[in-house]
């Protein structure tokens, strides 16, 4: 096994108890690569008193343009890493290596953006009646945060929680997924390094138990998360206990919609990178391809050709497509996604089952799986997979595209192919969801 990592509370590296590790697993060798800490429930509380501390007496105090050059500093720090922490996070993970060191420098630009706010928050002034009064609001921070990820793109959903944290004058403790922490951990070094005050940033590592004891604490102003609408409800219901706010960002089941006027060449090309990009582990993976009925088969044919040529192989390698699964459970709950999707009466028109060969050895791949036949009331139109299946969905009209679309109790992205500008307003304003 690798590298034996720590938990970091106030800049420092925190053993955990020697019975308390649990291995990093490389999805494409299923080989144990690293050991991470199961935090103890008294570190939790060590990691919120760092936050704490440091909130009280220096980071409350840092000026805008001092947390501004800190950031700034991570943001090149993380910049110049770009590279390794790709490496780091697709063997942890086995997002091809194009995606997780282009996320790298995503983050870093994230950093530099809240930097660039850090010294610009402005309250309003009041009108009264009253004129010798004057009242006015200053934006302040909460205090403490706790920032949950889930294992899909650590870097990438950490930034944009962390970055506005701190430009804002917040303390955190992050609690990373247990199926991928590594980079998150190799990131808390770059923070020290940067020249964050201790107990600014505090990393503990764990599995739903660690992010209970934080939820549970009593002792957190804010709690950002990001993962599944099931774990969401738990973290909404625990803060709702604690009175504490809550953001959660969860799951979809996107609506990507083409209509027959649309370029089908860019459309085709956009639905694949749609679902098989990030193996379609991704919140806002177009898993609902909803096809104009006079272009249906003509779309599913290209799809069809497309989807068998994608190159799956070794995540690290750069001419690699789609990599594996991230991890054991979610294999498994992709291909009894499948099955389930079988079951229902769909039509499989390629893939739907693990996928073998040369070059792929123990890997959790899956082929690239498209279901036509789909009906919108189906299972697998209706729950996140969260895996690299496809179902395809007929429509006639522009009301109906919509009324399918809108037929989800997900409602995070979607999208509309057309060459008809109006019809692309109309349906984005239509369609009940976030990002369009
Ligand atoms: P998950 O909900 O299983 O886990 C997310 C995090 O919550 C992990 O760190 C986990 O350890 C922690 N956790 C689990 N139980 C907890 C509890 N009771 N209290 C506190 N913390 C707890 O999600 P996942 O499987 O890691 O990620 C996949 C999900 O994330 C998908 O549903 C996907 O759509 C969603 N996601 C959403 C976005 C977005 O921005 N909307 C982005 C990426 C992923």
């Amino acid at each position: 096994m690798g590298k034996n990592y720590s938990l970091f509370i106030d800049n420092e590296p925190t053993q955990a108890a020697a019975q308390d590790w649990f291995p990093a697993v490389n999805p494409f060798t299923r080989k144990e690569w690293a050991a991470v800490p199961q935090a103890s429930v008294a570190q939790v509380a060590d990691a919120i008193a760092a936050a704490r501390h440091a909130y009280d007496t220096v980071w409350s105090k840092t000026a805008g343009h001092v947390r501004a050059r800190l950031l700034n500093r991570l943001a090149e720090l993380l910049e110049t890493s770009a590279e390794r922490m790709g490496v780091l996070e697709t063997t942890d993970n086995g997002k091809v290596i194009r995606e997780t060191q282009s996320q790298m420098h995503f983050a870093s630009r994230a950093y530099r953006f809240y930097a660039g706010c850090a010294d610009k928050i402005f309250g309003d002034t009041i009108p009264l009646d009253q004129r010798d009064m004057f009242d006015f609001t200053r934006r302040e921070p909460v205090g403490v945060a706790v920032l949950i990820t889930p294992w899909n793109s650590p870097m990438a959903l950490l930034c944009t929680k962390l970055a506005p944290a701190l430009a804002a004058g917040n303390c955190v403790v992050i609690k990373p997924s247990e199926h991928a922490s590594v980079t998150t951990l190799e990131f808390a070094e770059l923070v020290r390094d940067a020249g964050f005050p201790p107990g600014v940033v505090n990393v503990v590592t764990g599995d739903y138990r660690t992010g209970q004891a934080l939820l549970t604490s009593g002792r957190v102003d804010r709690v950002g998360f990001t993962g599944s609408p099931t774990v969401g409800r738990q973290i909404a219901a625990d803060a709702g206990q604690a009175l504490v706010p809550v953001t959660l960002e969860l799951g979809g089941k996107s609506p990507n919609m083409i209509f027959d006027d649309a370029d089908l060449d860019r459309a085709v090309v956009g639905a694949l990178a749609g679902i098989f990009g990030a193996t379609g582990q991704t919140c806002i993976a177009g898993s609902r391809l909803l096809v104009q009925r006079s272009i249906h088969d003509q779309v599913v044919s290209r799809l069809v050709e497309r989807a068998a040529r994608i190159k799956l192989g070794n995540p690290l390698e750069k001419e690699t497509e789609m990599g594996t699964a991230a991890n054991e459970p979610q294999f498994d709950r992709i291909l009894q996604a499948i099955a389930g999707a079988r079951a229902e009466g769909t039509t499989l028109a390629t893939g739907g089952k693990a996928a073998t060969g040369p070059g792929l050895g123990r890997g959790f791949f899956i082929e690239p799986t498209i279901f036509t036949g789909v009906d919108n009331k189906m299972t697998i139109a209706q729950e996140e997979v969260f895996g690299p299946v496809l179902s395809v969905i007929p429509f006639e009209t522009e009301d109906d595209a919509v009324a399918i679309g809108n037929d989800s109790k997900y409602g995070l992205a979607a999208g509309v192919w057309t060459n008809d500008i109006s019809r692309a307003l109309r349906v984005s304003r239509a369609i009940h969801v976030g990002t369009v």
